[in-house]
């Protein structure tokens, strides 16, 4: 989709809240997540890749998401230029995650060659997906983003450790939807920049991998932010109540360059 286009249906979301979940791209509206996987037992992330034959690379990928995010080699990065204005809050129960979506036009530009990313939306993983040095974080939230020419993803992940009440989870967490398949539509502003760490705790691990779901798709550049956020213990256990588990284990990183990046 072009940026007029989206502009266009953002605007109308904006103007018609209720129709941001019928406008919102790429989604199938009200229904619970399709495709019959799961974070357990026989549907499990060890089963992902024979369960369908477009998900093969969950199984067969050599460059798989999420990872053990240690021994990294210290680089620089232009800082990301993030542009997450706050937007109008829908959020649905996928059936694998909360979900919240980008309602406004959102983006983010990595790296030297200036390329941008459109976010779609971000959503939830407990425990976190990604370790460090072996040690997990009680949440894990994904910004997910869209190469603006197609083909490509760029995630900017944030852990979340146990701490201090935060009042932006705390308006998302009070809406989330218990069903899945359930969809909410609020008039509610959600600024998503309030969810990074602060401007001078920026550090982030940089590697290539994939999705973190099937069809585990490899063509994500992930930005894994070093500084957690803080929730307070009630607001994680709310979360963890509704998804008790939905991460992927990790994968091996193989040959891939794992940087840390100081700005
Ligand atoms: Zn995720």
């Amino acid at each position: 989709m072009d940026r007029r286009r989206f502009l266009t249906r953002a605007a109308a979301a904006a103007a018609c809240p209720v129709c941001a979940a019928a406008l919102a791209p790429g989604r199938p509206a009200g229904a619970a997540e399709a495709g019959g996987w799961s974070y357990g037992g026989a549907t499990g992330p060890t089963a992902w890749g024979t369960l369908d034959p477009a998900w093969r690379t969950c199984t067969a990928g050599e460059r798989q998401s999420p990872v053990d995010l240690s021994g990294a080699t210290p680089s620089m990065m232009a800082t990301p230029d993030i542009d997450w204005p706050a937007m109008p809050l829908v959020i649905a129960n996928t059936g694998n995650t909360i979900a919240v979506e980008a309602t406004a036009y959102a983006t983010m530009g990595l790296g030297l060659e200036g390329a941008r990313y459109r976010m779609t939306g971000f959503h939830f993983h407990h425990p976190s997906e990604h370790t460090v040095e072996g040690r997990g974080f009680p949440l894990e939230i994904h910004f997910m983003h869209e190469d603006e020419l197609g083909g490509g993803f760029a995630i900017a992940a944030v852990f979340v450790r146990s701490g201090a009440l935060n009042p932006t989870l705390q308006t998302i967490f009070q809406a989330m939807p218990a069903q899945a398949g359930e969809r909410l539509s609020l008039p509610t502003l959600i600024p998503p920049r309030r969810l990074l760490p602060p401007d001078d705790e920026r550090e982030s691990f940089r590697y290539q991998g994939s999705l973190t779901r099937p069809p585990c798709t490899e063509a994500v550049r992930w930005l894994v932010f070093t500084h957690p956020i803080e929730a307070a213990p009630e607001q994680i256990e709310a979360f963890a109540r509704l998804f008790p588990m939905n991460a992927r284990p990790v994968q091996p990183l193989g040959r891939r360059y794992l940087l840390l990046d100081f700005f």
